[in-house]
């Protein structure tokens, strides 16, 4: 059974955009040890846009983020995960990727996960967004197998 990873909009988007410029990091203040491909749920709920935030969010992911929200989006190879500021962090040179977020000091320590390979849906269907790495649905299980792939 696939696992299922909501994530807020635009970032689930970015996650979906692949190369080049996608969003190959996503920022959790939990870790987890699942390697294998996880699908993609954007949360009906935006996320806040902060000024000046990476990135400038675009007029089309601006437009695919409206129709994608409360959907399933796809599938991307999570690859691992590993903590901020640390040399594992540095061999993966977060320094330079402005998707990778760090915690303030006082702050929850923040759990890179690396992400590789989006691939979408031509048609992304409705799914009730979870909290965590949760189990896919039977349904969603199923629409996974049936539905078209870009
Ligand atoms: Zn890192």
């Amino acid at each position: 059974m696939p696992r299922v990873l909501t994530v807020r909009e635009p970032w689930a988007s970015w996650i979906m955009q692949g190369i080049p410029g996608g969003k190959d990091i996503e920022n959790r203040t939990w870790r987890t040890h699942h390697q294998d491909w996880i699908v993609i749920h954007a949360a009906a709920a935006l996320a806040r846009p902060v000024p000046g935030q990476f990135p400038e969010f675009s007029p089309e992911v601006m437009a695919a983020v409206e129709k994608n929200r409360g959907r399933v989006l796809g599938i991307v190879h999570l690859l691992g995960c590993h903590l901020e500021r640390t040399p594992e962090c540095a061999f993966h040179g977060c320094e330079s990727n402005p998707w990778a977020q760090w915690s303030q000091p006082g702050e929850k320590p923040i759990y890179h996960w690396e992400l590789a390979n989006p691939r979408r849906l031509v048609t992304p269907f409705r799914a009730e967004g979870h909290l965590g790495l949760w189990d896919a649905t039977p349904t969603i299980e199923h629409l996974l197998k049936v539905e078209d792939w870009q």
